[in-house]
């Protein structure tokens, strides 16, 4: 199988960036070298390196002039091309402004300076799980469990404050330098508080490898916290064969694999990781077409493929397995 294909299913639908090249030029423009926050006690960071870009924001190291202490700035244009980006925006800071939990990304503060604003964040120095399993095709058992772990306590997080992050994916879940799961970009999270609430949560969002088939049928009326779940499966899946389960060519054909529940697991004989049933299991019980027969976080932690016989979950991890398997002692 191929690896992961960027193009055809990583990316988010939704809030896609401009066609118009403007979104690019603003990527262009290097950032100031002092940023400093509007307030009497104006707090003021020198940007640093480039550590990536999204579909509308870019970052960068600061470094807090006061103490040194390093954080991850996301800098986006004030004026936005689109009307729509800029109220996901104005979203993504109310919902991530209040979440704290040591597996997601900390909010610190957002700040307007010359014509952009800047989000003060926990920086994540060892890039996303994405960017890992590239690197090293798929995970190993205990890495893939304690992922999972930590994704669930997450999650379950969110979930008991009524948000949905709709954009789960590896390339969402950041690492910090004790290469512990931090997930980030709440672009597209919602507040579903009630049927009423998941009723009108018909827009088409997510990223099309990782999204759930309530999100792609209007008819089902709505859809609620459970389309994380979906991505849990497939991010499970992804760990631990190196691809995403429905993906394909073309975005259509994705979502008619998603719709048929048309995913199927590499041979052994063809892939280099013993995948066992249990981990079969729990994935294809996060993968079921019926959103509220799926698990939630606290079930999927029970469940026996966090406790098989040699189910050890690593304590620690080296930032070095970002590059090569470890190796248990
Ligand atoms: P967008 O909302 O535009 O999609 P992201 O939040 O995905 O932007 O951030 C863009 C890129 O910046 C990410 O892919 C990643 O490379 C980098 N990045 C984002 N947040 C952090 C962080 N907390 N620490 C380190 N790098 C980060």
């Amino acid at each position: 199988k191929a690896p992961m294909d960027r193009k055809a299913g990583d990316k988010p639908t939704g809030t896609a960036a401009p066609k118009s090249s403007s979104a690019s030029r603003n990527h262009a423009d290097p950032p100031p070298s002092i940023v400093t926050e509007p307030e009497e006690d104006a707090e003021q960071y020198s940007i640093g390196g480039f550590l990536g870009k999204g579909g509308f924001a870019v970052c960068y190291e600061g470094t807090l002039a006061r103490n040194g202490r390093v954080f991850a700035m996301k800098v986006v244009k004030s004026q936005m091309p689109q009307k729509k980006m800029e109220e996901k925006f104005r979203t993504e800071l109310q919902i991530h402004s209040k979440m704290r939990h040591p597996f997601i990304v900390q909010f610190y503060r957002a700040f307007a300076f010359e014509q952009s604003t800047y989000v003060v964040l926990e920086l994540c120095p060892n890039g996303s799980v994405m960017d890992m399993v590239r690197k090293r095709r798929c995970l190993s058992l205990p890495e893939v469990r304690r992922f999972m772990i930590q994704l669930c306590a997450g999650v379950k997080y969110l979930h008991k404050r009524f948000v949905a992050h709709r954009d789960l994916k590896m390339g969402n879940l950041f690492l910090d330098r004790n290469m512990n799961i931090k997930i980030g970009d709440f672009g597209l999270a919602a507040m579903i508080l009630s049927d009423k609430d998941a009723k009108r949560r018909n827009t088409l969002c997510g990223t099309p490898n990782y999204i759930a088939p309530e999100v792609l049928d209007k008819s089902k009326g709505g859809h609620t916290q459970k389309v994380d779940i979906w991505s849990l499966g497939v991010i499970c899946f992804a760990m631990l064969t190196g691809y995403p389960p429905f993906q394909s060519k073309t975005q259509e054909e994705i979502y008619k694999k998603v719709r048929n529940l048309a995913y199927v697991w590499p041979k052994e004989s063809e892939h280099s990781n013993f995948i066992p049933e249990e981990a079969k299991d729990l994935v294809s019980a996060c993968l079921n077409l019926i959103d509220e027969e799926r698990p939630d976080p606290d079930d999927i932690v029970e469940h026996p493929f966090f406790n098989m016989y040699d189910g050890c979950i690593p304590r620690q991890l080296d930032p070095a397995c970002r590059f090569n398997k470890p190796i248990w002692l």
